[in-house]
């Protein structure tokens, strides 16, 4: 049984072939999807997301000049600059929301589709996947991002601001995860899961 996000009518399950979208006979909202390429496109895309975090943590974020001084951001630096100024609380704010919440679901939706995808039938995958939908909300790194942009046009014409392959990665990461999130359906997940656990 499923029950319809958008009008709650309870409506009864059945098999979804490869490429068709279930709809509710109520409102004709969306119920479930079992797109084409399976879990193949959020693999890749959270494969993607791996190899673009490591990059983002381990080069330059940006560099700032002013009065002929440069300081040069690294990710968790932005999280370790609160530390300095005594501001734990907002420091493990930061940093939660924009490196460890984020590569818990990262690191999480990998274990849960190589699980699946290649049937090995991992223990705790049921508890990996429970644990993606609990920790999406900390996951703020494109709200970082946005803020990263704002303060570099406002700081434009007072300093000189250069993005580092930091930045860059970052962005790709935000879309190579952004992706991986959208084409994810849980639901190929839980079919998988009661047919196999
Ligand atoms: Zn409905």
């Amino acid at each position: 049984m499923i029950v319809c996000f958008d009008c709650d009518t309870v409506q009864q399950l059945d098999k979804l072939e490869r490429g068709f979208c279930m709809r509710c006979i109520c409102c004709n909202g969306r119920l479930l999807m079992n797109p084409k390429g399976g879990l193949d496109t959020p693999l890749a895309l959270i494969v993607s997301a791996i190899i673009f975090f490591i990059i983002a943590n381990s080069y330059p974020l940006m560099t700032m000049g002013i009065s002929g001084l440069s300081h040069t951001t690294m990710l968790f630096g932005v999280a370790l600059g609160f530390v300095d100024e005594n501001q734990l609380g907002l420091a493990l704010l930061v940093g939660m929301t924009i490196i460890i919440a984020p590569l818990l679901i990262i690191l999480a939706m990998f274990y849960v589709l190589v699980s699946v995808r290649f049937k090995l039938r991992l223990p705790l995958t049921k508890m990996a996947l429970v644990w993606i939908v609990r920790l999406q909300p900390w996951g703020m790194m494109d709200v970082f991002l946005l803020g990263a942009i704002v303060a570099f046009i406002k700081l434009t014409g007072q300093s000189d601001v250069i993005f580092g392959i930091g930045f860059y990665a970052l962005s790709a990461l935000i879309i190579s995860y952004a992706g991986a999130i959208v084409t994810f359906e849980p639901y190929l997940v839980w079919e998988y899961l009661d047919e196999h656990q």
